[in-house]
């Protein structure tokens, strides 16, 4: 696990625009932590990385669950789970059809995944220190995310 103090949000940003111009395959990256945090910030700067057009302005997607874009032969996929009551309504926005080799799922609040034993490959987590930097904690589970990860830090 890697850990790292952000500051501002222009250096979550960076921090996510770094981890989205390493990303060349699908990858499924769960981001957990209180409102304002820092998560769709961070999705946000992936966006920029990954070279989503910057006429698509990355909003949290609480209300809709699920956002696409186009980033080159890649989709992005940014989800809300905030607001889902159940595991069982994952089905109605078609979870299982994301997770593909050309999608990046990117998901805020996946704490009910947990429910239907869904495996992350990176797993972050945005905390507030007692001057309200974030400490983000990253972590992966398998080798993809390990890749990703080793190559974010070199
Ligand atoms: P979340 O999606 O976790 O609810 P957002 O990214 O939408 O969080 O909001 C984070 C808020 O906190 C923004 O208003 C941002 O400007 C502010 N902020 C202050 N410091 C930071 C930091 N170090 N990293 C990220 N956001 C920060
Ligand atoms: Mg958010």
């Amino acid at each position: 696990m890697k850990t790292l103090k952000s500051k501002n949000s222009a250096q979550t940003f960076k921090l996510g625009e770094t981890l989205g111009s390493k990303i060349s395959q699908g990858i499924c990256i769960a981001l957990k932590g209180d409102l304002g945090a820092g998560k769709t910030t961070f999705v946000q700067g992936i966006a920029k990385g990954l070279g989503v057009s910057e006429k698509h302005y990355i909003t949290s997607p609480t209300f809709t669950i699920v956002n696409e874009y186009p980033a080159g032969l890649l989709t992005l996929c940014h989800l809300d789970l905030y607001r889902l009551g159940s595991a069982d309504e994952l089905e109605h926005i078609g979870f299982d059809d994301l997770i593909d080799k050309d999608h990046i799922v990117i998901v805020e609040w996946p704490e009910i995944l947990k429910d239907i034993s869904f495996e992350f490959d990176i797993d972050i987590i945005f905390k507030f220190d007692k001057k309200y930097n974030r400490i983000i904690s990253i972590s992966a589970s398998g080798q993809p995310g390990t890749n990703l990860i080793c190559n974010l830090f070199l």
